[in-house]
């Protein structure tokens, strides 16, 4: 599951370690229907699971909760990100 998702939290994308511990997420919970298929499950971190609680994911990301999370969660990652490499984007042939 880490490989498939960076090892970040599928909702904040705060990265897992010593502070941060993995659980299991049902994308579509089982009370809604859910089933235990790799499809289904997704790592998130305790604080985003317990608030996405018996929501969908979808439910879940159209809440200003969430959005308040990943504001938070966002601060982990540096300001500026590397930025594309333009002479590889104007050398593509369309
Ligand atoms: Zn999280």
């Amino acid at each position: 599951m880490k490989y498939l998702y960076g090892d970040r939290c599928y909702y904040c994308t705060r990265k897992f370690g010593q502070n941060l511990v993995r659980t299991l997420d049902h994308l579509r919970p089982l009370s809604r229907g859910g089933t235990h298929h790799l499809w289904n499950l997704v790592l998130s971190c305790p604080k985003c699971n317990n608030a996405k609680s018996d929501r969908t994911w979808f439910e879940y990301f159209l809440t200003e909760e969430y959005h308040r999370r990943l504001n938070n969660g966002l601060r982990a990652i540096p300001e500026k990100p590397p930025r594309p490499k333009i002479e590889v984007i104007a050398s593509l042939e369309f």
